[in-house]
């Protein structure tokens, strides 16, 4: 798919990636999240299932405070952030 970055030549490719969300007082940074990459531009398309499938996750870690796995995604806890 083309990128939707105006003037950006490049396409979308399907990339596994580190997603950072913020949850509450929580971030939550998880690894191998489905997403589509602009390879020229680095723009970054999550679908809104996979979006909403992150946020049921943080909501249930927030409640229940103990680590559990969601599908083939995990979080771990952190106070740090990612710059990349
Ligand atoms: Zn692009």
């Amino acid at each position: 798919m083309k990128c939707s970055i105006q003037g950006c030549p490049g396409e979308y490719e399907k990339k596994l990636v580190f997603h950072t969300l913020i949850y509450g007082n929580e971030i939550f940074i998880f690894e191998h999240v489905p997403t589509e990459v602009c390879s020229v531009c680095g723009d970054t398309l999550l679908k809104p299932d996979t979006v909403l499938r992150l946020k049921v996750f943080c909501r249930k870690q927030v409640s229940q405070k103990d680590l559990c796995f969601c599908m083939n995604m995990h979080s771990r806890r952190t106070a740090q952030s990612l710059s990349a």
